[in-house]
């Protein structure tokens, strides 16, 4: 067990500064209009930095130093993309601690997932990018024997990226290394509850980037955002964040044609087959690490598995299991690598939750374990915690049908597969999904029925850089990670020769 230091204090792997500029051009450079905000930790509820406060004017100038980084960086070789792509992915790793604590402080989440998950994902994403730009090949169509048509992946220049917080660095670093790596500059807009930990990881690798290649714009969705995903001058917008933004976002986009990238909100099912009780194995252990995964990252994640769909037969006794494995759940600073749920990332996310928990109980849903907010002790009494919460209820309630995010749980059961998969696709949303089963058949089924860009059969949660992820329905458009994404940031040239000397 290591309990890392609080930023600021002696033997801390990580020191913010007192305030934060935005990083334009290679350089740290003031907001026009001289504001900054707060940034709180919500591991204390107590502020730690100021953040520049961005507005128009400051993503015009980050536009103009990406629009006069692009000539060259478009083009540069592959080869040179990938070289870059595996610096920063080393220096990361270097620096693995102090990025990870960064991370954990400014969010909230448990350091053991920002050590083991959040910023190790982040580094490979960096060497999968690196890879797959120069695996990448164009195509030739041979239309008769004196005429070609060449296809060429060419960057589309100029990009803008606006991601929110409950994976500061790693919604990042999903953006920019495909974008990065297709040869483009970016504007990347950080969450305003999350503003500090993309600037510890800039200041770590600035070193490596042409000036102008990377900018980032602090500031608040319509204040900064809007001019981002407004602008003529970027080529594409790539967002991460709630339904009901990406709603704005394509709007916005749309008085300038520029193609969107969604990746939205979720309710994800995730489904118990009676099979995984035949025996109290491994296995069945293994399904009950996956009912409980809705409380990672405090269920602050767009595919939390947030509703539990249990077959009837096995009900009872794989609820009560997964409750016991719900109550050894740990609770705990955030900075102690054996604490399991941490800190909500916000006062607002933590208010939101709260209320979900009452309008749960109104509706009528049996509070199974938790339900309250979680109170710790010294200077993390003034913190963002709840407890890890099991509702049992039904499909048509609210805190089955809303997306909560937060640590908190639905339960219900079905009667057979018919029913399983309709109560699965029953939502706006199609994200993610759970299946669980021994038996290969069902599990092939299940998978293929249930609307959704990603489904876990027999697992949750993992996020390789190699795997296409994206939503179906509401939860967006467009897939993130796996090569594919790098069609997202590339326009396809293609050039029509003919050779031959003959009029045609
Ligand atoms: P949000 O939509 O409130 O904010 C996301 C980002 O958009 C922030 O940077 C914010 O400043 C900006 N923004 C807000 N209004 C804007 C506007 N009018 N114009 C331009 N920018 C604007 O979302 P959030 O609360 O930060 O994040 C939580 C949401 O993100 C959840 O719904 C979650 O499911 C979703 N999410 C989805 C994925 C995925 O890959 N599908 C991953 C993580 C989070």
């Amino acid at each position: 067990m290591t309990v890392y230091q609080q930023p600021g204090k002696d033997g801390a792997k990580v020191t913010f500064k007192p305030r934060y500029e935005h990083f334009i051009g290679g350089d740290w450079v003031a907001p026009v209009k001289g504001q900054y905000f707060e940034d709180i930790t919500p591991i204390t509820g107590q502020p730690f930095t100021e953040v520049g406060r961005g507005t128009a004017e400051d993503i015009e100038a980050a536009l103009d130093a990406a629009w006069a980084a692009a000539p060259s960086w478009n083009a540069t070789s592959p080869a040179e993309r990938a070289l870059m792509l595996n610096k920063i992915a080393d220096r990361m790793e270097e620096n693995l601690e102090a990025i990870a604590v960064a991370e954990t402080w400014d969010n909230g989440k448990p350091v053991r997932e920002s050590l083991n998950a959040d910023i190790p994902l982040a580094i490979d994403h960096f060497r999968y990018f690196a890879g797959a730009i120069r695996a990448q090949e164009g195509h030739l169509s041979q239309l008769d024997v004196d005429t070609v048509a060449y296809h060429y992946h060419e960057p589309l220049g100029v990009v803008g990226q606006i991601i929110p917080w409950n994976f500061p660095i790693l919604m990042a670093v999903w953006k920019l290394a495909p974008a990065l790596a297709a040869g483009n500059c970016v504007v990347l807009k950080p969450a305003e509850q999350t503003p500090a930990s993309i600037l510890v990881l800039m200041d770590l690798i600035k070193d490596l980037i042409p000036d102008g290649v990377v900018n980032i714009v602090n500031g608040f969705g319509v204040e900064c955002g809007k001019p981002l995903v407004s602008n003529k001058r970027i080529r594409k917008i790539a967002f991460t964040g709630e339904t009901t933004t990406g709603r704005l976002i394509m709007q916005y986009a749309s008085e300038n044609i520029i193609p969107v990238t969604l990746e939205l909100g979720g309710k994800s099912p995730n489904i118990f087959f009676e099979d995984v009780a035949a025996a109290k194995d491994g296995f069945y252990d293994k399904a009950l690490e996956g009912f409980a995964f809705f409380a990672l990252n405090q269920g602050e994640v767009c595919t939390c598995p947030s509703r539990a769909l249990i077959q009837e037969s096995i009900y009872d006794q794989f609820l009560a299991d997964g409750i016991d494995r719900v109550s050894r759940i740990k609770a705990g600073n955030p900075l102690d690598t054996d604490t399991m749920i941490g800190a909500q990332a916000s006062t607002d996310q933590l208010e939101k939750i709260l209320s979900y928990l009452d309008i749960g109980k109104k509706e009528g849903a049996k509070v199974l374990i938790g339900g309250e907010r979680a109170e710790l002790d010294g200077d993390l009494g003034g913190g963002f915690y709840v407890q890890p919460t099991v509702f049992e209820g039904t499909n048509d309630m609210r805190i089955f049908q809303e997306e909560i995010f937060g640590p908190v749980l639905s339960v219900a059961k079905f009667s057979d597969y018919d029913q399983a998969i309709s109560v699965a696709n029953d939502t706006l949303y199609g994200l993610g999904a759970g299946v669980w089963a021994r038996s290969g058949n069902i599990a092939y089924r299940a998978g293929r029925a249930i609307q959704a860009g990603r489904v876990w059969v027999n697992q949750y949660h993992s996020y390789p850089a190699h795997s296409a992820f994206g939503g179906y329905k509401s939860s967006g458009i467009g897939r993130e990670n796996h090569l594919m994404m790098l069609d997202h940031y590339q326009q396809t040239k293609n050039l029509l020769v003919s050779y031959t000397e003959t009029p045609q």
